[in-house]
C-alpha cells in the first residue's frame, strides 16, 4: 500500500515537472504547433471534443478555443479564449440544466532560466526549452472550465428546491407537508452523530 502510494506520488510529480515543461504526457486535441512561430502576432482557432480535454460527462459542447499569441525572442505570451457548454444539475432541485461556459485565462511560455517579460502577475507562467515544438493547452483548458462553474449551480436564482418530506419539486408544485417543514433552527441538529 505504502509502495503503491509513493509510486502514485511519483507518477504526479512526474506530471508535474512535464507540465512545467510545456510537455504534458497526456495529449489532448488542444496542441499549438510552436517550433516555426516567426517574431510577433499570432493567432490560432481550436476545437476538441470535452472528453478529449479531460473533461467530463456533463460537458456536452464542442470546446471553441480562440488563441491571441505575442511571440518575443524569449517568451510568447498567450491569451486563451475558450467557450463550451452542457447539461449540468441544479444543486437545489436536482433539475437537469443546460449551461454555456465562457471563460479565457493567460500564460507565458518562457524560455527555461529566463524571466517572464511584461507581465501583469496573472498570468500563468510555464518553461519552454528551444527544443518544445508544441505546446498542450488542454489541461490548462480543463482546470479552467471547471473553475468557470459556479460554487453552488442553480436552474436559477430563487430555485424553491425540494420538499425534505415528499420530495415535491416546490417550482413546479405544492405538497401538502409544508406545514410540517423542520424549523431551520433545528436541522442542525440532525447532523450530530448519535454515540
Ligand atoms: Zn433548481
Ligand atoms: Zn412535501
Amino acid at each position: 500500500m505504502f509502495a503503491l502510494f509513493t509510486f502514485l506520488e511519483q507518477i504526479a510529480s512526474e506530471a508535474r515537472v512535464a507540465n512545467n515543461l510545456g510537455v504534458s504526457t497526456h495529449v489532448s486535441e488542444l496542441v499549438i504547433n510552436i517550433s516555426k512561430l516567426s517574431l510577433g502576432g499570432h493567432q490560432r482557432s481550436l476545437e476538441a471534443s470535452p472528453a478529449a480535454v479531460g473533461l467530463d460527462a456533463r460537458f456536452t459542447k464542442p470546446v471553441h478555443v480562440e488563441v491571441e499569441m505575442e511571440k518575443n525572442p524569449r517568451q510568447i505570451y498567450a491569451r486563451v479564449e475558450f467557450e463550451t457548454g452542457g447539461k449540468f444539475m441544479c444543486d437545489r432541485c436536482l433539475d437537469e440544466i443546460e449551461r454555456e461556459v465562457k471563460t479565457g485565462y493567460s500564460v507565458v511560455y518562457v524560455m527555461d532560466g529566463d524571466a517572464p517579460e511584461n507581465v501583469k502577475g496573472s498570468e500563468e507562467i510555464q518553461a519552454i526549452t528551444p527544443d518544445t515544438n508544441t505546446v498542450d493547452i488542454g489541461e490548462d483548458v480543463r482546470q479552467y472550465a471547471l473553475l468557470a462553474l459556479p460554487f453552488k449551480i442553480l436552474c436559477r436564482e430563487d430555485c424553491a428546491g425540494l420538499c425534505p418530506t415528499c420530495g415535491t419539486n416546490w417550482n413546479k408544485a405544492k405538497c401538502d407537508c409544508k406545514d410540517e417543514e423542520i424549523d431551520p433552527r433545528w436541522e442542525g441538529l440532525k447532523q450530530i452523530p448519535k454515540n
